[in-house]
């Protein structure tokens, strides 16, 4: 069915969705167009679902989760079928780069590693089942009596994705709710609905059982109908704050679980005695990878007033070498931005920038062909607690601000009510790893930014609740329980 060789199969028009292990034909007519953002070409469609199409996968993993085997199976089987799934899906990496380039525009430089990531993720994902087997009895004060602390699945969860990493943003939920026992329904974003499918197949060769993966596609009414579905247990959203609010109101009324993976706004501090060239070295990855659509990206960089000048060169130069075009070409370092939607806002703040004083000192503009094209832009005097030095561009845009000091620094970093990523750089890792721990946000990084599967990534304040990856990701799939009983001897 996929992976081992043969002809790559991609998805173009498809009017099916995966529910209780089988491709079911959508009982919607409506239709997703999707759209090469590249050329703005529509190029593939897939169904806008129906209530009773999300009734039905809903309850498909509800009965997969009450009566079928997956649940059941010790922790150990499950990994061992994890492991097969990230075996599976390392079979379709073209697939997906190829796909998720043209749903999203992101460059194939960066889809040609989606696979691979994802692969990482479900493996490392894999090594925590010990962490579920492991005998865990601790003993009353008066130790006559014990209790036993089980860790179950939480059930059936929703995991409700953006578009801009399509497949590492649905495995990073997908890989520990299944090692932990539970079933999900995916509903990606409307504007890439299509890559997905490609991890579907690969739980399917893998033998994940019927009912314990199923898929939805759909806008924001789906994702609705999703989340506050009485079969569905927890939900796991990335995506923006403000959904992100409405999802976390909505589980509030029904008392679910949730964990959110909102926006953010992060800065990178260049202290007095950084090497500018160590900076340029990780820039683009660490500021604006992925044409600047990354939810932890440090797109607001902190420059020393006495190097502000030096920086702005840096950055300016370093921004201009890097290629600007076709997606589908390995040189390219800046796609387009990934839909309509978000060309419009990117060029909306561009302009709200602009009126609050901001200037360009590179881009600032959009190019003049067909597609969704904004120029990678680098905005300076930019005005303390203006928008853009505040809210989430979301595009190819950084801004670079002086400051006097390192508590100006610190100060102007934890302005704004995100707080997700960030990076420190010096020549002096103690010193930087003293002001990353100052900044109010769910990771730093010193001297370059990347997650780490092992450890916890969330966000603080407006960015977030709970975390993903590491044993504390794997926690949120999970419930408790305490069973008391008298010791045995
Ligand atoms: P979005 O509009 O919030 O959408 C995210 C997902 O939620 C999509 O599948 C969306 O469907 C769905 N949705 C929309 N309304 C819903 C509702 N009322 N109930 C349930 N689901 C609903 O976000 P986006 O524009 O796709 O993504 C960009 C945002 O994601 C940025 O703000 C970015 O910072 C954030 N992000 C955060 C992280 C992180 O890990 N912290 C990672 C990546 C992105 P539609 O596609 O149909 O709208
Ligand atoms: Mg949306």
């Amino acid at each position: 069915m996929s992976g081992g060789g043969g002809a790559p199969r991609l998805p173009t028009h498809v009017d099916d969705l995966y529910v209780g292990g089988r491709w079911v034909t959508s009982s919607s007519a409506q239709r997703l167009e999707v759209v090469d953002p590249a050329t703005g070409e529509a190029w593939g469609s897939a169904p806008q679902a129906s209530p009773t199409d999300v009734d039905a996968a809903a309850r498909a993993a509800r009965v997969a989760f009450d009566d079928g085997p997956w649940p059941r199976l010790a922790p150990a089987e499950r990994a061992r079928v994890l492991e097969r799934v990230a075996s599976e899906v390392e079979g379709l990496a073209e697939q997906i780069a190829t796909t998720t380039t043209r749903e999203n525009g992101s460059p194939v430089a960066e889809t040609a590693g989606a696979a691979a990531n994802a692969a990482g993720i479900l493996r490392h994902v894999a090594s925590l089942a010990p962490h579920l087997e492991a005998d865990d009895v601790r003993p009353f004060p008066d130790a006559t009596r014990e209790s036993v602390v089980r860790r179950d699945p939480v059930g059936v969860c929703a995991l409700v994705a953006p578009w801009n990493f399509p497949i590492n943003l649905v495995v990073t939920k997908l890989a520990p709710a299944l090692l932990a026992g539970c079933t999900v329904v995916i509903k990606p974003a409307e504007t890439t609905p299509l890559s997905i499918r490609h991890v579907v197949e690969a739980c399917a060769a893998a033998g994940v059982p019927d009912g314990v993966v199923n898929l939805v596609t759909g806008d924001g009414r789906v994702g609705h109908a999703l989340v506050t579905h009485p079969a569905v247990d927890k939900i796991a959203f990335t995506g923006s704050t403000g959904v992100g609010r409405r999802i976390a109101a909505a589980c509030g009324e029904r008392l679910r679980p949730v964990t959110l993976e909102l926006g953010g706004k992060s800065s990178a501090v260049i202290l007095p005695d950084a090497d500018l060239d160590a900076v340029a070295h990780v820039l683009l990855r660490s500021c604006l990878r992925n044409t600047g659509q990354t939810c932890y990206v440090a797109t607001r960089i902190l420059a020393p007033a006495s190097r502000h000048d030096e920086v702005v060169d840096m950055v300016v130069r370093t921004v201009r070498s890097a290629p600007q075009g076709d997606p589908s070409d390995p040189a390219t370092v800046f796609g387009p931005v990934a839909n309509r939607s978000q060309y419009e806002s990117v060029r909306r703040m561009l302009a709200t920038a602009s009126g609050e004083g901001a200037r360009a000192v590179l881009g600032g503009g959009v190019l003049d062909r067909p597609g969704y094209w904004i120029e990678p832009t680098v905005l300076v005097d930019v005005a303390r607690g203006s928008t853009v030095a505040r809210e989430e561009v979301f595009g190819p845009v950084v801004t670079i601000q002086p400051y006097s000091d390192v508590d100006d620094a610190v100060a102007l970093a934890n302005d704004t009510a995100y707080g997700l990523g960030g990076i420190v750089f010096s020549s002096d890792a103690d010193r930087a790893q003293a002001v990353a721990e100052r900044l109010d946000t769910g990771s730093v990084g010193v001297n370059f930014f990347a997650s780490n599967h092992a450890a916890p990534f969330g966000g603080r304040r407006d960015s977030g609740l709970g975390v993903e990856y590491g044993v504390e990701g794997l926690h949120q799939y999970l419930t408790f329980k305490s069973i008391h009983r008298v010791r045995s001897r």
